[in-house]
């Protein structure tokens, strides 16, 4: 396959985290450190393949930032001015007086801050019609549709320039401006920068870059960022609006996902239902846990995390499904062939299925569609239950031992594809699945996928 990068990491500054500290009476790089460590120890959790974890505290992603501050400096784009506004702490951003609802940000129902300072601002206006065209014509590919189409409207009449920096004054958490002790960055111009700052971008343009940014030139412009519906503008917007005046190439596509509801609603402190999901994962196994996210929560929409669909799709489909397929072809060939994988072809029909279940799987998953994608691996597992239940092998094995060979030779053909088809997906199933396989023609039973929870 090809070389694939992934990145994750945890953004750092900004007025939240600042705010958070002063009130534990602790530093911000405590609060930061905390933070990360739980991220780093999730993404271990539910076995995430990341090759790289950034933070935005980190020296090499400031030596960046602070790079492509001068970058976009140099063309003309930043400029000092008075700006007098709303500050919402939750967005991370000035607010409107019009977008308010009773006075709060109706996102985080806080009230937001009365601002009056003079900060750096970016040209972002500058470069809107340019994001209008990329957006319109999917050079900048926003998926789903619903969400390029609301990109298109926050551009609406134009998008405006925005305030880059805080004084040291009233924030001095964030990376300081270049050439400028008195100010600190503006916590979205320093957080996006992370996806190039993770690939040395800093190395890769310098004046001696001798062997450095190599990462750079192979990974950038990134094929996809996968992101959270509420950082659409700030990715889709001033992301884009810095890549354009730095004249660096633009990331292919912004992937956009909803939010996870607990039993139907938000999840709050106040409401009691937040999910830990290191509880879930420890119950039930990171299997189930991957394969509920994906299966049930549709990839582009908020989705819900309920206790009672939990239990009954694991075993509904993980316990009953694939766990008694791979159950039932492997112990049908212990039982009737000592567990040597019979010699025989595949059947037409057999084949047949595997080939549209993979057709379907991979078609999906270029669209990003994984709900799709996995349906297609359950939809053969299906298949192969409903495979045994017609052949009926138990019967076959009294009168025709040429058959019940060809129906366990079809029957390890599925598992194995499915193993294969599992693995991005539930990578420890799909390893115990297709290690099972024998390089001796051998199968050796694994320990039960999914054991079946009792009420
Ligand atoms: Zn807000």
């Amino acid at each position: 396959g090809d070389k694939v990068f992934f990145l994750t990491g945890t953004d750092e500054h900004g007025t939240k985290l600042f705010n958070m500290a002063k009130k534990e009476g602790i530093e911000p790089i405590e609060v930061a450190d905390r933070h990360a460590d739980r991220y780093k120890v999730l993404t271990g959790a539910l076995d995430i393949s990341n090759d790289d974890f950034i933070r935005t505290t980190e020296e090499r992603h400031k030596r960046g930032a602070q790079k492509l501050w001068l970058e976009l400096k140099a063309k003309g784009d930043i400029y000092k001015a008075k700006y007098a506004g709303l500050y919402c702490s939750g967005c991370e951003a000035y607010v409107l007086e019009k977008d308010l609802i009773d006075g709060k940000c109706p996102n985080h129902k806080i009230a937001p801050e009365y601002l009056e300072e003079e900060n750096y601002f970016f040209r972002l206006s500058k470069y809107s019609d340019k994001i209008r065209e990329l957006i319109e014509s999917d050079e900048l590919l926003i998926l789903p549709s619903a969400r390029k189409n609301e990109m298109l409207n926050i551009i609406g009449e134009g998008l405006t320039d925005v305030s880059f920096s805080r004084p040291k004054k009233s924030l001095p958490w964030g990376i300081d401006v270049p050439d400028d002790p008195n100010h600190v960055m503006y916590v979205w111009c320093d957080a996006l920068s992370n996806y190039i700052t993770a690939l040395d971008y800093e190395g890769a343009i310098g004046e001696e870059r001798g062997n450095r940014g190599a990462l750079f030139r192979q990974f950038w412009p990134a094929d996809v960022h996968l992101i959270g519906k509420d950082i659409l503008r700030f990715h889709a917007g001033i992301w884009i609006g810095m890549l354009l005046s730095a004249r660096l190439k633009i990331p292919r596509a912004i992937y956009v996902h909803g939010f996870i509801t607990s039993e139907g609603q938000k999840m709050s402190k106040t409401l009691g239902n937040v999910v830990d999901p290191f509880d879930v994962i420890s119950k039930y196994g990171v299997d189930a846990v991957r394969y509920y996210l994906i299966r049930e929560i549709p990839t582009t929409l908020d989705g819900d995390f309920s206790r009672a669909r939990f239990e009954t799709l694991y075993n509904t489909e993980l316990a009953n499904n694939f766990g008694n397929l791979v159950n039932r072809a492997f112990s049908m060939t212990e039982k009737y062939f000592a567990l040597k994988i019979p010699a025989g072809n595949v059947s037409v029909e057999c084949k047949k299925a595997i080939a549209y279940a993979k057709k379907t799987w991979s078609e999906n998953i270029e669209k990003f569609d994984l709900k799709a994608a996995i349906e297609a691996a359950l939809a053969l597992s299906d298949f192969g239950n409903r495979y045994v239940e017609e052949k009926k092998p138990w019967k076959l094995a009294k009168e025709n031992t040429e058959s019940l060979k060809n129906v366990i030779v079809d029957l390890l053909e599925i598992v194995k594809n499915l193993g294969e088809m599992l693995k991005i997906f539930m990578p420890k199933t799909a390893d115990k699945i297709l290690s099972a396989f024998q390089t001796d023609g051998m199968i050796k039973i694994p320990s039960v996928l999914f054991p079946k929870l009792r009420p």
